[in-house]
């Protein structure tokens, strides 16, 4: 959602005619967009502000650069910030990014009328990130999130729709949209519409090859959302559900709203929908109180789902949150990096019997970059390929390949240009349009 909105303001940035610098020594404006879901990014956060105050003191009065605070660290009440960094000049909530421009504007004597509508990135990634619902309702007692980032507000879908039509103009093929919840979008539109809906109208936008979306609450995932993606062919079959944790007890003192045996019937249920599905998920370790047979819970999920990738964080106490005022965090730190160990070598062990059945088939492929002699990409499920390219010196990113997989590791596998014969398998994960692919 950060890289999102950072890259939205720096289009109207240079919209209104500023460059970019990779020296904030050497800038104008710095915009420090911020992530406050962890203490770790709060700290980045802090710690660059002090780098930020330096520069300032050794400018020249009125030479400095003007700093601007941006994102979940600035909260409606922003007096104690204030008081905490003088040297921010603005301080700006989630996607504010009018008194940004407006400032930078009046400093620099630029007009940033204008620069604000339709902020769509000049130069897009060709995967890239459309936000598509704000905030969130749920109050889970860890997160931060809800009151950073204020209660669930949907875009009218035209307006997405039309962004994503101008993003793939300018290259995009791969769009993810974006949400803290992103499957309860729409329920504050009139005339009510949801996820699925808007997946149909999006899945229209001629030259759009992909379409996935981050982030699902469990309790908001329909089997609506789940037909749209079987039945809709440029959606891909990837689904993020976060568990947080296994055991019941926990999951009441986190304000999850289901039991662990509804979640995995949820998941059966996804597994039903969608063959061949590639599932991944987030996971809490050493939330207020747990213990080794509640943490033991989270290892069993894991071994009984399999999913294909594990986002797992050790839990840390966020002030203004409901857990930081009732639930201490009493979990020692040593115990918590313990239960991280312990989650990556289970998860890493299923990761690498599902990647390596995955040698010897054929992938469609999204090229997103090179690295030396190596293209590197995505397939529809999200599983980072690098390709071995002797004579494809031509190929670029956006082009989509197919690739046949010659070995894999945990984390990503490795291929080559596959003879066109190849073609689908049968299994939906990796749906071929033969149309789309070049003759190798
Ligand atoms: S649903 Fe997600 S964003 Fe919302 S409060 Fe819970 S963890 Fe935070």
């Amino acid at each position: 959602m950060n890289t999102s909105d950072s890259e939205r303001l720096s289009s109207g940035f240079e919209q209104m005619g500023f460059d970019s610098s990779d020296d904030p020594a050497k800038a104008d404006v710095v915009v420090l967009n911020t992530c406050v879901v962890r203490q770790s990014a709060e700290d980045t956060a802090t710690g660059m502000l002090g780098r930020l105050a330096k520069i300032k003191r050794q400018s020249p009065a009125q030479l400095g650069p003007m700093v601007a605070v941006m994102g979940c660290m600035v909260g409606p009440d922003q007096s104690e910030l204030r008081r905490r960094f003088p040297q921010v000049d603005i301080w700006a909530r989630p996607q504010q990014f009018a008194p940004i421009l407006e400032s930078a504007g009046i400093r620099h004597g630029l007009d940033p009328e204008g620069c604000l509508s339709g902020a769509v990135p000049l130069n897009p990634h060709v995967a890239s990130f459309v936000p598509i619902v704000h905030g969130c309702d749920k109050f889970c007692t860890f997160c931060i999130i809800p009151y950073r980032r204020g209660r669930e507000i949907s875009r009218p879908a035209p307006e997405i729709v039309h962004e994503i039509t101008v993003m793939v103009d300018r290259g995009v093929k791969d769009i993810t949209l974006l949400g803290q919840n992103v499957d309860s979008y729409g329920h504050d539109i009139r005339p009510r519409l949801d996820l699925a809906d808007l997946l149909e109208q999006v899945h229209e936008i001629s030259g759009l090859e992909r379409i996935r979306f981050l982030t699902s609450h469990p309790n908001d995932m329909s089997v609506r959302i789940l037909e749209a993606v079987r039945d809709l062919p440029k959606v891909c079959e990837n689904i993020n559900l976060p568990f947080q944790a296994g055991d019941d007890a926990l999951l009441v003192n986190m304000r999850r709203g289901y039991t662990i045996g509804q979640y995995l019937e949820k998941i059966s249920q996804v597994k039903e929908t969608i063959p061949g599905v590639n599932l991944t998920t987030d996971l809490i370790v050493g939330f207020s109180g747990e213990t080794d047979n509640q943490f033991e819970r989270s290892l069993d999920v894991l071994r009984a789902v399999e999913f294909d990738k594990v986002h797992v964080a050790a839990y840390s106490n966020r002030e203004g949150t409901y857990a930081s005022r009732n639930m201490p965090d009493t979990v020692d730190r040593s115990i918590k990096k313990a239960r991280l160990v312990a989650i990556d070598e289970v998860q890493q062990k299923i990761q690498t019997v599902k990647n390596a059945k995955l040698v010897g088939r054929a992938f469609e492929v999204l090229i997103e970059g090179r690295k030396r002699s190596r293209l590197h990409g995505r397939t529809r499920g999200d599983k980072l390929v690098y390709i071995d390219t002797q004579n494809s010196q031509s190929l670029e990113p956006g082009q989509t390949m197919l690739v046949e997989i010659t070995s894999s590791s945990p984390w990503s596998l490795e291929a080559y240009l596959a003879p066109f014969s190849y073609a689908d398998d049968g299994n939906n994960s990796h749906r071929v349009n033969k149309e789309k692919v070049p003759v190798a």
